[in-house]
């Protein structure tokens, strides 16, 4: 039945992507688990494969599948967080989260520059918008830069944190304070930093709960010159920077949560069907069984969203309440799904070598990353009185 929701053309990419999956990076799965390596080569594979241009336009990109979209994102997405979720998470950041902000506000210099090489796998992108004392609350970040003595360009101070590809990134699009006397969303500017830039310093790389094969950093500015050809979209427009690519990438990372449920939820039906007690197959007890059948149902509810979300915004439609509300379920639903699965598999499920302690972990990020649930669920609600007329549909 998935023809109703996928095109034909799509279905044959899911596949492609998963084909990829199988033969180029899960040989890597158990190592990238054990040892926590930063594996720029099995990015530079999926650069290669076209997988980080798929949401870029032909002129950037590299690859056959360049230009497709949102959808196609979100394939990828899925494919690759079903083997090695940090893999995907570093590719996300990289492709799209520096990526989307250069192909939309760059200058053709800037894209020639520091877009091709990223979507190319041979650079690392970075966003940086979070810091120490500011999260959710990103328009009161404490990073400023003030216009240089010479005008030539900025000097950049303040510190990131939780930057994903941090330690890793060849180019960063780090956000600032530009204009402290006026609202901080017409105040605040992107620049795009090199990791060679001197003052531009890595404090730590994070250790984290999930998401082996990541890279997630803490950063320090001081005093950084940035030339003039360095701004990205004009000085204080970084507000609607930021928000123009927040949609888009909230939709990516329900994807990503669509992968970290499916092998969960698969091994579950498989090891209820083979695990014996009371002499019949676990599966054969309702109390097993309804469970699947919940996941199963919670997760194509969450693919489901998260298609109308991509769809739209392929269509050129405003998707922030779709892509708060596809996020917001398809992240719950990637821990309940993990949850669940590691219960059906009782003890088993707690030990490593079934995986699923690893696909809950990862999963529990999603909550968090790209915007909390909470402030998901600010946005939906505004988003509704906004539009709201007195009927719903
Ligand atoms: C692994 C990882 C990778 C990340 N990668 C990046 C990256 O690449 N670049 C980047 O810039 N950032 C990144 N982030 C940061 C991420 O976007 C933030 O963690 C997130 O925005 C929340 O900020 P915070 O963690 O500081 O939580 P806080 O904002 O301090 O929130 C703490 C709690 O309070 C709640 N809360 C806050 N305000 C409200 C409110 N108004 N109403 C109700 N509840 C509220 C939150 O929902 C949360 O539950 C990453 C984070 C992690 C953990």
């Amino acid at each position: 039945m998935n023809h109703i929701f996928y095109s034909e053309e799509e279905l044959a990419f899911r596949d492609e992507v998963r084909a990829f999956c199988e033969r180029e990076l899960a040989p890597y799965e158990d190592e990238i688990q054990k040892t926590n390596p930063f594996r720029r080569d099995l990015l530079q594979k999926i650069a290669q494969a076209g997988y980080m241009s798929v949401h870029h336009p032909p002129e950037v990109g590299i690859g056959k599948h360049c230009g497709k979209g949102l959808v196609y994102e979100t394939i990828v997405a899925e494919e690759i967080s079903a083997v090695i979720a940090g893999l995907d998470m570093a590719r996300m950041a990289s492709a799209t989260l520096f990526g989307k902000p250069v192909a939309r506000f760059g200058t053709p210099e800037q894209i020639e520059k520091y877009l091709k090489p990223v979507l190319r796998g041979e650079k690392i992108g970075a966003i940086g918008i979070t810091e120490p004392n500011v999260g959710s609350d990103t328009a009161r970040m404490e990073t400023h830069a003030e216009i240089s003595k010479d005008g030539k360009g900025f000097v950049l101070n303040g510190k990131k944190y939780y930057i994903t590809n941090g330690s890793q990134a060849d180019f960063l699009c780090v956000f600032a304070i530009t204009d402290n006397t006026v609202n901080p969303r017409k105040g605040m500017t992107a620049f795009i930093v090199e990791k060679t830039m001197p003052g531009f310093t890595t404090v730590k790389d994070i250790d984290l709960m999930g998401m082996a094969g990541s890279r997630v950093s803490e950063l320090a500015f001081k005093d950084v010159f940035i030339s003039n050809d360095q701004l990205l979209g004009g000085i204080n427009n970084g507000f609607g920077i930021l928000m123009d690519e927040l949609d888009s990438e909230r939709v990516a990372i329900a994807g990503e949560c669509l992968g970290y449920a499916r092998p969960a939820l698969e091994s579950a039906i498989t090891y209820s069907k083979e695990r014996i007690q009371f002499k019949r197959p676990i599966k054969d007890f309702e109390g097993i069984n309804f469970k699947i059948a919940d996941m199963a149902t919670d997760f194509e509810a969450a693919r489901l969203l998260t298609l109308k979300a991509a769809r739209a915004y392929d269509n050129g439609e405003r998707i922030t309440k779709e892509a708060a509300m596809a996020k917001i379920f398809a992240s719950e639903m990637a821990i309940r799904v993990c949850d669940q699965a590691l219960q059906i598999l009782g003890g088993r499920g707690y030990e490593k070598e079934h995986k699923i302690e690893r696909y809950y972990r990862d999963a529990r990020l999603m909550t968090m990353g790209g915007g909390t649930v909470e402030i998901l669920r600010y946005l939906t609600q505004r988003e509704i009185y906004k539009k709201f007329d007195g009927k719903y549909w």
